[in-house]
């Protein structure tokens, strides 16, 4: 970064001496994927950590002196502490990485990553769902790694909603407010102290951002945020809220993003080698490149064949939803300024993202993406077929098979997704340096080692803490006295830690078929009611807040939920977020995943629970259809592509209750040892694990990421510099 700008640790607390690196810690997010790095907040006043949904800033702000004091006496406190800071220096100084050793060479370059959303974190809300989690996921490993990579994105103050669902079912939702002085982020200054602004031309006017810093271990991610006074109060707004579906805020946003983006990078005198639009919300960036070129000389066609080297573009969804779209007139708007100055036409602009549609053309972000970039890529091998489908009419003179779309499968990073009870055990069975080696298919054989019981019993905790947590939801909302009684039995007062245990949870879209499990209804009832062999069945998931069909699937789940001749089996989770995805992918016994082939461009909640010894009951779409070997879980349906959407839903609904009648929750309840261990039970958990954790681990995804397709840009600017 440029020497004249200032990068302070923002210091709001004030710490007894001895303890006071605290401070420093609570402002680099390395503690979320380092659970000794959590204990060192939580253990000094665990209620109030937990109120505060783990965000360590407000934390330390709001904590009474007496705790802090009382840790600072405590030898048993001091004794983590500075263990868990002598790790923390030893991991930002990451003298021996991965990429130092591989490419010791490469070090000064430097890779670009560029994100609508970003999700570390519950205490950090600019995330909505997969695409942004897989984004953290991303910035954590690259630091792990000791990739040379910076992330670009927006802060976001009105990020987030917070579901509540009504005693009908309905979904509601509430804004929640960010509270920029209390989140994990610095704002970057100038020598004289003044916040450094970046500014993108829309049409009649400036608008500015200034920029603030997320530290994830040794990587920086720097989040836009046009809430300035310079800015209209429209403009001030562009930077509020994710997803908009006013389409004019939306290319505006874009712009910034994208245009605005790279003008961050440039100020703070970065000058990466590498371009990566994760999803095609930042193509803009392209377009903001060439000009630059441009701007030195350069003819359009020259600029455009230059960038187009080192720019990577990740294709994340076939849903069209996903997949933005402006219509021309708002083009002609924001654009008409630049095309003169690239030495375009109107026409050969609008090219560079022309869409024939049903209803006329439109400027396709994905379209600008893969026009302008060398590498391209989907996010599962199916995905790859389909995405190949999707966009040949771009290349109309190849086959299908030779659309230049390749595919990197997603991943989860281990750290942040592996319950803490586990990783002790991995750290026995596996050996002390095995998250050194988490790609390494050899390492995870050694799971065979770890005993069925010590496994199951932390399996048996980890569901139990699962129903704690729903238990002391349960149980606040109904204090809140905001309740019916029906809620508070909705929201999970009567589970139980022995019945096998199912998780549903995701984002309610149609193409998600929240409902699927209740296309015979009575058959559901049997199954979940059995007295001999009951089944609970965990739901949670939001529905975008202008997504109809997506809450009408809420509330249809909902009465099901409601229905007392469930049992109280069924439960409803409201405001589903990473905290409680940790829980829930840990926690229970069977993760369903049964969304309409071939929409599920990879999923990546179904890895974390694989993970965590859980096993899949999923649909052979997305990541599963390359994941499941026939014995580390189960799927649903066939590996072929649907007939008509109605049959198939059909199909799956049937084979989804006949794997739970005829294997699953039989394999549950028998085989058990004298001991009550399900013996056979755990041997698919072995199963999963050993096949499952290194392979669609971030530590596999990010390296494809580098050898595929970074590399070669980066050889790209070294022919070119030589
Ligand atoms: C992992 C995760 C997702 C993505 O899961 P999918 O399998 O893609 O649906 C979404 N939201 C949260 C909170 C997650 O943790």
């Amino acid at each position: 970064m440029n020497e004249t700008i200032k990068r302070e640790t923002p210091n709001h607390f004030s710490l007894p001496r001895r303890i006071n690196r605290l401070g420093q810690l609570a402002y680099n997010l390395w503690w979320v994927w380092n659970p000794e790095g959590q204990q060192l907040f939580r253990q000094i006043r665990p209620r109030l950590w937990d109120e505060l949904e783990h965000n360590p800033v407000a934390f330390l702000k709001k904590v009474e002196r007496s705790y802090l004091n009382a840790a600072a006496n405590d030898t048993y406190y001091l004794d983590m502490y500075d263990r868990v800071m002598k790790k923390f220096d030893d991991y930002l100084n990451g003298e021996d990485t991965w990429f130092k050793q591989q490419y010791p060479h490469l070090l000064n370059q430097q890779i670009a990553y560029f994100s609508f959303e970003f999700g570390l974190h519950e205490s950090l809300p600019v995330y909505a769902g997969g695409l942004g989690i897989l984004a953290g996921d991303h910035l954590k490993e690259a630091s792990d790694l000791g990739l040379p990579l910076v992330g670009v994105g927006f802060i976001y103050n009105q990020g987030y909603f917070t579901q509540v669902i009504t005693e009908d079912g309905w979904q509601e939702t509430h804004t929640k407010h960010l509270v920029l002085e209390d989140a994990p982020i610095a704002l970057l200054k100038d020598d004289e102290g003044n916040p450094i602004t970046i500014s993108v031309e829309l049409p009649g006017r400036n608008v500015f951002a200034r920029i603030w810093e997320v530290r994830v271990g040794r990587v920086s991610l720097f989040l836009l945020d046009s809430n300035l006074p310079v800015n209209s109060d429209a403009d001030r707004q562009l930077t509020a809220r994710l997803y908009s579906n006013d389409l004019e805020v939306r290319i505006s946003q874009e712009i910034l993003l994208g245009m605005g983006g790279v003008r961050a990078l440039r100020r703070l005198g970065y000058q990466p080698q590498v371009w990566h639009m994760n999803e095609g919300h930042s193509a803009f960036l392209a377009v903001e490149r060439a000009l630059e070129l441009v701007r030195k000389g350069k003819t359009f066609a020259e600029a455009a064949a230059e960038v187009r080297k080192t720019n990577v573009f990740t294709t994340h969804t076939p849903v069209p939803a996903g997949n933005d779209q402006f219509p021309l007139w708002l083009v002609d708007k924001y654009f008409s300024q630049i095309w003169p100055e690239l030495g375009l036409t109107r026409d050969q602009f609008v090219d560079l993202g022309r869409q024939a549609t049903p209803w006329g053309e439109s400027f396709c972000m994905p379209v600008l993406a893969l026009k302008l970039s060398e590498h391209a890529n989907a996010v599962s091998e199916l995905h790859g077929q389909v995405s190949r489908r999707m966009w040949h009419f771009l290349w109309p003179e190849r086959a299908v098979e030779d659309v230049p779309i390749r595919h990197i499968t997603n991943g989860v990073h281990t750290g942040t997704w592996l319950a803490r009870r586990l990783r002790l055990l991995f750290d026995r069975y596996l050996g002390a340096d095995w998250m050194k080696r988490i790609d390494d298919p050899q390492l995870w054989s050694q799971v065979e080692n770890i005993p069925d019981g010590e496994l199951w019993a932390v399996r048996q905790h980890l569901k139990r803490k699962l129903i704690l947590y729903i238990n002391d939801r349960a149980r606040q909302r109904w204090q809140s006295g905001q309740y019916h009684p029906a809620q508070a039995l909705a929201s999970g007062v009567f589970l139980e830690p022995y019945s096998l245990t199912i998780g549903f949870a995701r984002r309610f879209a149609t193409y998600k078929r929240g409902g699927l499990i209740l296309r015979d209804y009575d058959r559901l009832m049997r199954l979940v009611t059995n007295p001999d062999m009951p089944v609970q069945i965990i739901f949670a998931g939001k529905a975008h807040p202008a997504d109809e069909p997506g809450k009408l699937l809420i509330q249809q789940v909902y009465r099901a939920v409601k229905d007392s001749r469930m049992g109280g089996r069924l439960v409803f989770l409201e405001d589903y977020d990473m905290n409680m995805a940790r829980y829930l992918v840990q926690g229970v016994d069977v993760w369903l995943n049964n969304p309409r082939r071939p929409n599920e461009a990879s999923g990546t909640s179904g890895m974390k629970a694989a993970l965590n010894g859980v096993l899949n009951l999923s649909v052979m779409d997305g990541w599963w259809r390359e994941g499941f070997n026939g014995l580390n879980g189960w799927a649903i349906g066939e590996d072929a592509d649907p007939v008509d959407p109605n049959q198939q839903d059909e199909m799956d609904a049937r084979s989804l209750y006949e794997q739970l009648e005829k294997d699953i929750i039989p394999l549950y309840y028998t085989n058990r040892s004298v001991d009550n261990i399900p013996t056979a039970w755990i041997a698919r958990i072995k199963e999963a694990i050993r096949t499952l954790a290194p392979q669609f681990s971030t530590r596999r995804m990010v390296k494809e990421y580098l050898s595929e397709m970074y590399l070669a840009c980066m050889e790209e600017t070294e022919q070119e510099t030589a």
